[in-house]
Formats: structure tokens, sequence, C-alpha cells
């Protein structure tokens, strides 16, 4: 049986790493990875550790003698954060591992933004309750009923937009939750779009034959209602709405629900599914809206391995279509 020496050892093990790693024997890099080198280049097999990494704080993490773990801006051109961890093997010899924090910062700041605007999305309504209850508490509101009512009526509103806002804040994280769970119930699209708010009074046109796609039933419904309560909102007072389902092939339906209202400037269409985005954020809300409705749609439809798509001409209207496959191929 042959033994493996240590530079054979750390060799296997390097090459095992997925991120870019080092040895490091008395100040010389002595062995190095696929990822390190494309990481750092080439040149570093064999170089001096000053000459390869020319970061003051991750040299002096490598050359420290005990185990150091740090996070390093600016390391190359291409990379973002990249945190180092260096430890001893033995003697004089370090063990480098440099891995890409930024996604994971990224994936972290998305997250603390959104707990920021839900809360202040929240507030908002909150504090015009608050504010209106306190000045009905005023003794002499008390004999005004006119302004009591209309006091009341602005309580009333702003405690559903709180509502509204919970139910879609619980809607996305339990489709979030479920995202990986590929529904297996056969779904009829037709009685589906039935169900929907509303949807009486857009144009339906629909083909004969039954379609029906493996899917969840009550996400299904709640995916074209927002979608046609879009149209409606946003859509043009007096012009219908359109909402069509074909197959486009044996094994694919498109649903699309088209209004004729004031469009969307192109430069805002790749935002729409953004959480909390909205072109114009009074409208959204005097209407009712809560900024999630399309950030809900995208989840659905990506739940039910579909494709999401919205395109719009300023002036003339707006098509959301959803593309899904087909239960069974017809
Ligand atoms: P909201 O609750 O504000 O409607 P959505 O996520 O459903 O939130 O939509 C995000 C934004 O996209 C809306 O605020 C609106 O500005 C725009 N939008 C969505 N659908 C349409 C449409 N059919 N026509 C014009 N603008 C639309």
């Amino acid at each position: 049986m042959s033994m493996l020496n240590d530079a054979e050892w750390h060799n296997g093990i390097l090459e095992a790493l997925d991120d870019p790693a080092l040895i490091v024997d008395r100040g010389i890099v002595s062995q190095c990875n696929v990822a390190a080198r494309e990481l750092l280049g080439d040149h570093i097999a064999g170089q001096d550790v000053r000459m390869a990494i020319r970061h003051p704080d991750g040299l002096s993490a490598i050359l420290a003698t005990e185990n150091k773990r740090q996070v390093l801006s600016g390391l190359n051109a291409t990379l973002g954060r990249v945190e180092i961890s260096c430890s001893t093997l033995k003697d004089n010899i370090r063990f480098v591992i440099f891995r890409d924090v930024s996604v994971q910062e990224r994936v972290a700041r998305v997250h603390t933004d959104f707990v920021a605007n839900a809360s202040h999305e929240l507030r908002t309504p909150l504090a015009n309750i608050l504010g209106y209850v306190e000045t009905l508490s005023d003794d002499k509101m008390v004999d005004d009923g006119e302004t009591r009512d209309r006091f009341l009526g602005i309580i009333s509103r702003e405690a559903q937009r709180m509502n509204g806002l919970i139910d879609d804040l619980m809607s996305l994280s339990r489709i979030e939750a479920r995202k990986h769970d590929l529904p297996q119930t056969l779904v009829d699209l037709k009685k589906a779009i039935a169900r929907v708010d509303d949807q009486d009074r857009g144009r339906l046109s629909m083909p004969e034959q039954t379609l029906q796609v493996r899917g969840d039933e009550s996400q299904l419904v709640q995916l074209f209602q927002n979608l046609v309560s879009n149209a409606i909102r946003y859509g043009h007072e007096t012009q219908p709405i359109d909402i069509v389902i074909e197959a486009t092939s044996r094994d694919s339906v498109i649903i699309s629900v088209t209004d004729y209202g004031e469009g969307i400037a192109p430069e805002h269409l790749p935002r729409l599914t953004e959480r909390f985005f909205r072109v114009d954020d009074g409208r959204s809300r005097a209407a009712g809206g809560t900024g999630l409705g399309l950030s809900i749609v995208k989840h659905i439809v990506e739940r039910h391995r579909g494709r999401f798509d919205i395109s719009s001409k300023l002036g003339v209207g707006t098509t959301a279509s959803v593309i899904l496959p087909l239960g069974e191929p017809q």
C-alpha cells in the first residue's frame, strides 16, 4: 500500500474543494487549487504570498500565526466581498480558503429591506387610525355626526388596507415555504377562472376542450385574481378586459389578461414583480393595491414551473400572460 505524503494529501483535499484554497509554506504559495488560480491568476503557484495576494488585510491574516477569519473587499476586480479563513496545519504551513460572501450579503440585505418596507407599509395606515381615533375621542366630536361618520369611514378603510396587506404577506410566505413542492392535483383552468371575482367584467375567450394543469387550485385562482384585479385597477374605465385561455402547443397553455388602460413605461417593466414596487404609489394605494400582487403571481408561476410575462405600451394597454405546462397532453 502506497502512503501519501503531506503534499499529496494537501493536493487531494484542495482539489476537492469548490472554493479557492491555498497552502502557504513559509510565505510561499506551495499549493493551490483550480478555483484559487482562477481567482488570483495562474502565476500564484510557487510565488511569494506577498506577490500573490496584494491585499494588506488578506496578507496579514495569512502571515499571522493564529487562526484568522476576515471579510475582504476588492481582492480582485470581478468578485464582490470575500471571506478569507486562515489556519495553521503545522509549523509555518498555513491553509487559506476564500469564500464569496456577496450573494449571502445580498440575500440578507433583501430580507432586511423587506422587513423594513413591510413595517413601513403597515405603520402608515396604523398612524392614520390612531390619529382619527384620538380626534374622535374628543368630546366635541360626539355631536358632529357627519364628521364622525366620515372619520369612522377613514378608520375602516385604513383597517381594511392593513388587513389586505397582512393577507398578501401571509400568502407570500405560504407560497415561498412550498416553492419546491410541485403541485400534483389536476385543476380545470376554466373552473379556476370562474372562481375569480369580477371575471365577468372581462370578455372571456377559451377553447371548447377542457384544459387541465397540475396545480394548487387556490393558488391558481389567486394568480388569476391578481391579474384581473390589476387590469380593472389600472385599465380604462369604459374599455373591456380580455381574458384569453388557449393551448399553445400539445403540452402548454397560455392564459392572458389584457386591459386597454394607460400602460406601463418600458423602464418599469423589469421591476414589476419586486415586492412593494409600484409605478405610482398614490394610485396603487388609492385603488387598494398592496404592491405585492405581481410578486405573488411570480412565485405561484414559479412553483407551477410556468412562465410569466408582461408586455405593455404606454397609452395602449397591458397584457399579462402566464404559460403553464398542461397536466395531460391534448
Ligand atoms: P399593486 O397592489 O400596487 O397593484 P402589483 O404587484 O399587483 O401591486 O403591481 C405592481 C405595480 O405594477 C402597480 O402598482 C402598478 O403600478 C403596475 N401595474 C400592474 N399591473 C398593471 C396594469 N395592468 N396596468 C398598468 N400598471 C400596472
